[in-house]
């Protein structure tokens, strides 16, 4: 990337909607060059800041339809004069289930709409760094003008929360269940799912779906009542993607949960809680980046073998590295 970067012009480009603009924005964002992030948050800071998208988290397994769901549900979407960005949070021990999200392949006629933006997932390891850099990216495609912006994330450990967490509302997309099983959901998604759609319920797949739909349903209720959901949700809902069924229904749920937290408030409130959040996750991690950088990370070797040998007490050899580190940041 040219050194020569021209801030205000990049914002400018980004913020009439270029999408080639947005495309080299979030290359910035994603770059673990430090002149790259300080250009990423000089051209964030230059964006419109009172642009604002409805943030939809969508999860799933690999196989279950997420590809197909948000070809459908972004085609519907830009059908009513909307656009729609794609982001993925793709932690790399998930890419072994062997696909890659946000993979345009998959979604060929958003792809190629101008309406929508779709960027694959970065080859990234580190969960912490990939969530902030999807959140810089979201916001570069807020000031970009989109109305809409998916991440897409599997149904795999920790990604879940990070996503959830950047969004306004969260998807949990679930095929039909062969027997009586709850699919092995773990309740903590459970919790997290403001809708539960059951995919594929189509075909020789819908009555297996009607039988998993009426089981989560029944698994949502007995959940506690949050205080940001008016009745009848989190909620489970039969869709197909293939057919394209169940789509404009899921959205017009979205729409009335999202109106009605914004009428009471609980839109901003979980926006700020978030930002806090986020706050406190950035903190955290670049504290612990710090063990990895320099004297500590040798320090946290030798003691680590000292605690190993026997020669030092595992207490006692983490105040040294403390230390270390306290030195490292300047402080004797
Ligand atoms: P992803 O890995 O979650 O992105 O899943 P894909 O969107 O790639 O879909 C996996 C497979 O399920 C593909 O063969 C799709 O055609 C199929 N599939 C997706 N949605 C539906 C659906 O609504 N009904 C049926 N019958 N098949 C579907």
């Amino acid at each position: 990337m040219a050194r020569d970067l021209d801030i205000a012009d990049l914002a400018q480009r980004i913020a009439d909607g270029e999408r080639r603009a947005l495309a080299r924005g979030i290359t910035l964002v994603e770059s673990g060059r430090a002149d790259h992030r300080k250009q990423a948050a000089q051209v964030l800071a230059a964006l419109p800041q009172d642009r604002q998208a409805l943030r939809i988290g969508l999860s799933g397994t690999p196989g279950v339809g997420k590809s197909t769901f948000i070809e459908a549900f972004g085609m519907m979407l830009i059908g009513q004069g909307l656009r729609v960005a794609v982001l993925a949070v793709d932690p790399s021990s998930a890419r072994s289930g062997g696909s890659i999200l946000g993979d345009k392949t998959r979604m060929d006629r958003l792809a190629r709409a101008p309406a929508a933006f779709i960027r694959p997932s970065p080859s990234q390891t580190h969960l912490g760094g990939v969530a902030r850099r999807t959140r810089e990216a979201v916001r570069l495609c807020e000031g970009a003008g989109f109305d809409v912006v998916l991440i897409e994330t599997v149904g795999v450990g920790q990604s879940e929360t990070v996503v959830a967490q950047m969004a306004d509302l969260f998807l949990l997309l679930l095929a039909p269940a062969g027997g009586d099983e709850l699919q092995g959901v773990k309740r903590g998604i459970m919790e997290m799912a403001d809708m539960i759609l059951i995919n594929k319920a189509d075909g020789d797949l819908k009555s297996a779906a009607t039988r998993t739909c009426a089981d989560y349903a029944g698994a949502l209720r007995l959940l506690r009542k949050r205080v940001q959901d008016p009745d009848g949700f989190p909620k489970a809902m039969m869709v197909s993607a293939l057919h394209d069924a169940g789509i404009e229904a899921a959205w017009a749920d979205m729409k009335g949960l999202d109106d009605w937290r914004r009428a009471q408030g609980h839109f901003e409130a979980t926006r700020a809680a978030q930002a806090r959040y986020w706050f406190e996750a950035d903190v955290r991690a670049a504290v612990l980046a710090q063990l990895d950088t320099g004297a500590a990370r040798a320090q946290m070797e030798a003691m680590g073998q000292a605690v190993v040998d026997g020669t030092l007490d595992p207490g006692t050899a983490a105040d040294r590295v403390l230390e270390t580190l306290k030195g490292q940041n300047g402080r004797p």
